[in-house]
């Protein structure tokens, strides 16, 4: 199948430079250029010449969308969704993401988390449809992974500036390019679910609500303000990194730098608070502290559902990264809360589920900002019709009807 895919000539089609035919057409797409070849002549077939032509380098904006804004998109799209019917911004924003997405500005990794979810969610396999279609492979990385690589880049910055990083590098925490140019074709797997692995991610999920439910009770037992609460997670975010990842800091300093002391550098770096000001941890630090410090004052005593836990998560990965993301109103009003007595800082806007027009206006103003010579380019490779949204999506998919 993957070789037929370089056989074809797809349109848009121009001149070929040995038959004269309009038939020179666009063979594969990407990362960073376009291979043509002749549909009528099958050019450049046993020459020398290789019909590869660059394309410019990319800067799309990374937008992280949580499994409740997937979900009403879907809801949205689906001709059998019924009852369930969602506002019609919900189209809106599905088509708007969706032509940013073909017009290359924009890119949305999808994430561990997506997948569970959707797992153990009725409607999941349709809402998968809909994160690898927005995605196209590109995926975040676990919570420890990126938190590693943030430890690792604070720590060689340290060693090289002084300094912490300005921003930390999207590239290590997300696997694939999210600034490739993506080829036409989406190949996604569909394998079909073992029950056991259904299974394992619902008693997981379960056990992640009972340690909340024991923490919403410690929490509950004492009546402390958010700096308090902000402080004992700060100190165990330390303890964990140099658990997690002190002995990788000493061999990558023996490598990378054999002529200093590792094991003396790498305590210099852990006796100051840089590792207490990693992205990743210091935002779930701050999320939990707040999240304690509501329960300890009486506010919310119970965790809504299995799925808090999870937002923090997503947001403690997703934040660092994004330009924009857009969580349930409930994440977003705990950010804000926490954002400045936190010190947190990240490039990210945040958008709650309820500002689902103003989330459309910044998808709307990016698109308004997009040069002339780029949309030629996209034009020119994918075809000018290539921008017009995929709504038909689910015109095919039967398996509504009987849930
Ligand atoms: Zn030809």
């Amino acid at each position: 199948m993957l070789r037929l895919m370089f056989i074809f000539s797809n349109p848009p089609f121009i001149e070929c430079p040995r038959c004269k035919e309009e038939a020179f057409g666009i063979c594969s797409i990407g990362p960073n250029g376009f291979t043509r070849r002749c549909g009528k002549c099958d050019f450049p077939v046993k020459t020398e010449f290789r019909a590869w032509y660059p394309l410019p380098e990319l800067n799309k904006k990374v937008i992280y969308l949580d499994q409740s804004a997937l979900s009403n998109m879907m809801k949205a799209l689906h001709p059998k969704a019924g009852s369930r019917k969602v506002h019609e911004i919900w189209h809106k924003l599905f088509c708007e993401l969706d032509r940013l997405s073909k017009l290359q500005v924009i890119v949305c990794p999808d994430s561990t988390i997506h997948y569970e979810e959707s797992l153990v969610y009725q409607l999941g396999e349709q809402v998968k449809r809909i994160y690898e279609l927005f995605s196209h492979g590109i995926t975040f990385r676990d919570v420890d992974f990126v938190w590693g690589r943030q430890t690792l880049e604070s720590f060689e910055s340290w060693i090289e500036t002084g300094r912490p990083p300005q921003r930390y590098n999207a590239e290590r925490a997300i696997s694939g390019d999210p600034n490739r140019w993506q080829d036409k074709i989406i190949i996604t797997t569909n394998l079909p679910t073992s029950p056991e692995r259904q299974e394992y991610t619902k008693v997981r999920k379960q056990e992640i609500h009972q340690r909340m439910l024991g923490l919403y009770k410690a929490w509950s037992k004492e009546r402390n303000d958010f700096s308090h609460w902000f402080g004992q997670e700060l100190a165990e975010v330390k303890d964990q990194t140099i658990d997690k990842f002190g002995n990788q800091l000493v061999q990558a300093t023996r490598i990378r730098y054999p002529d200093i002391n590792a094991v003396e550098t790498v305590t210099g770096y852990f006796g100051n608070d840089l590792s207490e000001h990693l992205p990743l941890p210091r935002i779930q630090a701050a999320l939990f502290a707040q999240t304690a410090h509501d329960v300890s004052v009486g506010g919310r005593l119970r965790p809504k559902d299995e799925g808090d836990y999870n937002d923090i998560q997503a947001l403690s990965f997703a934040l660092p990264y994004c330009d924009a993301v857009l969580v349930d109103n409930a994440s977003r009003s705990l950010v804000n809360r926490v954002r400045e007595r936190a010190g947190l800082q990240f490039p990210s806007q945040i958008f709650g589920i309820d500002q689902a027009e103003a989330f459309l206006e910044f998808l709307e103003k990016i698109e308004s900002q997009i040069p002339k010579e780029h949309l030629k380019m996209v034009a020119e490779v994918y075809g000018p019709d290539y921008g017009l949204p995929y709504v038909e999506v689910f015109h095919d998919d039967q398996s509504l009807e009987q849930k």
